[in-house]
């Protein structure tokens, strides 16, 4: 039998329709490419965000077409999220930080026929139209009358595109699982795999991330979220955002500690969403500047492992909650996210501390498991690691025309390529991607927990730890580590540092001092192009 509710499809055109009639007076604040600050309300928001539908429909943009942005955070990135779903089209977000050449590829794989672009991003997009064909469409997201100056067919100016256009657009009844968005997943390996939203994924993920033990947004809330918008949809807060009424802050190119400040303070930001890193590098400031995060209560952090001693200081120093997530693009991305349970809220901070530190419980809509190489599944005991698998109503059933289909398993679950441990209270620790982790003597060493106790030591910045060969043990691990600045790093005073922190027998075999750490577009390490750096090194403990 039947209920008898009346039936809505999940649609991102819903929560346009809902951001713009009930909360109008809401605010979009953006930090301009030129450094100047901008403010829109979700009416005028909205009323751009017809006006753009109606210039792409004049396009020739249909549904199903993909249209491209190459854009920081900024309003006119959110008038592109929704005027292109809402039309059924499908808009396609590109990473500025990818390999020109991956570039080149994402573009031609996902055939976009209009690219719209921050100016800033104007030479590179120049010097990869040649090899685009696909792309009818230049237009450059800029003020009216100010194109820039660069060399492309039929470049269009946002502003004089949208800027006869009428504010009313027949929204289409759309099927919820329509195509909404596509991100490529960055590839440390192999080419970019597409990850193809639908629209009732994006809104019911934006449910489950809003709710209260997760990012608790509610309406009075003041929003910045640093992950950007190329990546993995800002972690869904242009969808959750607005379902809210909330503020959102963007804070376009300028993601650097005295930027953010400025913005935290002027906006009264409350919540702060980003990798670790963009905070190591807000708290470096914030200490050199004796700055406050006086209006911040939340701060979210996720995308790679949370540093214990950053949840301890924002905590203990900046009276800010820290709350550690996990997630990936092909889970649109939030999986898990680190909130102590009630029973835990009393515990001494150190132990909660640890709590906070893990990669967290799943968010309502996501299930895992973890298996063993013959893929059983193994006990939720806190130390039993394998391959985490996934699955859920936002979570990826495929890659876009059918790549890397072994990544899903026959039973239906999305293989993600980490390797973790679940523990009897349902938390998630990530040990490693199944391709870094070190494989010593047939045992399994987490280079993830060596990387979080070598960056608690005092004069450690960074560390990366990756296998290198060793005729007695296949792999041993090496710890590479940035110095802080002005500190030395001593070999064998940070090897001590392990003992008693780690199996003795994790313990690395050497220490490599460097400069810098490569990364990748997402901000992660980028192990592959280390562990290449370092083939033919030689651990001290290996005789031949
Ligand atoms: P990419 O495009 O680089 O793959 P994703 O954001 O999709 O970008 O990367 C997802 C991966 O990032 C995860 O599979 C995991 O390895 C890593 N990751 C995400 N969150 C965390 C976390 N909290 N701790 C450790 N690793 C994380």
């Amino acid at each position: 039998m039947h209920g008898l509710m009346m039936h809505g499809e999940l649609t991102i055109t819903t929560i346009l329709r809902h951001a713009m009639r009930w909360h109008p007076g809401s605010e979009i604040v953006s930090r301009r490419t030129d450094g100047a600050i901008h403010r829109i309300n979700y009416a005028d928001l909205g009323r751009r965000i017809h006006k753009l539908a109606n210039a792409l429909a004049r396009l020739g943009v249909k549904p199903g077409d993909r249209v491209a942005t190459l854009a920081w955070n900024g309003w006119r990135h959110v008038e592109a999220y929704y005027a292109v779903s809402c039309m059924g089209a499908v808009c396609h977000t590109l990473n500025p930080r990818l390999f020109a050449d991956q570039l080149g590829y994402i573009v031609n794989h996902a055939e976009d026929t209009v690219l719209l672009f921050d100016v800033t991003f104007a030479k590179l997009v120049e010097k990869l139209a040649p090899s685009w064909p696909t792309v009818r469409h230049y237009v450059a997201l800029a003020d009216a009358g100010a194109p820039p100056a660069c060399d492309l067919p039929g470049l269009l100016n946002y502003e004089d595109l949208i800027a006869g256009e009428s504010e009313d657009f027949a929204w289409p009844d759309l099927d919820e699982r329509t195509a909404c968005s596509l991100c490529y997943t960055s590839g440390t390996t192999g080419n970019p795999k597409g990850v193809l939203f639908d629209h009732r994924s994006q809104v019911i993920h934006a449910l489950s991330v809003s709710g209260g033990d997760w990012l608790c947004l509610r309406q009075r809330d003041s929003v910045l979220p640093v992950v950007p918008m190329f990546h993995a949809c800002a972690w869904g807060l242009p969808y959750a955002g607005l379902m809210n009424g909330v503020k959102l802050v963007m804070p376009g190119h300028g993601l650097d500690g005295p930027n953010l400040c400025e913005l935290i303070d002027a906006e009264k930001v409350t919540l702060l969403a980003g990798v670790p890193t963009v905070w190591l590098e807000m708290l470096r400031h914030l200490k050199a500047t004796g700055g406050r995060l006086d209006s911040v209560e939340r701060l979210m952090v996720g995308g790679a492992a949370a540093p214990r001693s950053m949840i301890q200081t924002l905590e203990e120093e900046y009276d800010v909650r820290v709350v550690h997530g996990w997630g990936m693009t092909e889970l649109s991305p939030v999986g898990t996210l680190s909130v102590p349970k009630a029973h835990m809220q009393d515990w001494p901070a150190e132990k909660r501390y640890a709590v906070q530190g893990l990669q967290g419980r799943p968010l309502y809509g996501v299930d895992m498991r973890i298996v063993d190489a013959d893929g059983r599944e193994l006990p939720h005991d806190g130390t039993a690691a394998g391959a985490l698998q996934v699955r859920g109503p936002w979570v990826a059933g495929g890659y876009y025309r059918g790549d890397n289909p072994e990544s899903f398993t026959a039973d239906g679950w999305f293989n993600t390529g980490d390797v973790a441990a679940i523990d009897a209270e349902g938390f998630l620790r990530l040990t490693d991607r199944t391709k870094d982790v070190i494989k010593s003597g047939g045992e399994w060493i987490s280079s993830i927990e060596i990387e979080n106790v070598a960056v608690s030591h005092p004069a450690v910045q960074e560390a990366a730890c990756i296998a290198i060969t060793h005729s007695k043990w296949g792999e041993r691990p090496l710890l590479v580590v940035v110095p802080k600045a002005g500190a030395a790093v001593d070999k064998a005073d940070l090897l001590a540092f392990f003992e008693g922190k780690v199996a003795k027998w994790w313990i690395p075999d050497d220490v490599a001092v460097v400069e810098e750490l490569p990364h990748t577009a997402t901000g992660k390490l980028y192990k592959l192009g280390l562990r290449e750096r370092f083939r033919d090194f030689v651990l001290p403990t290996d005789a031949n």
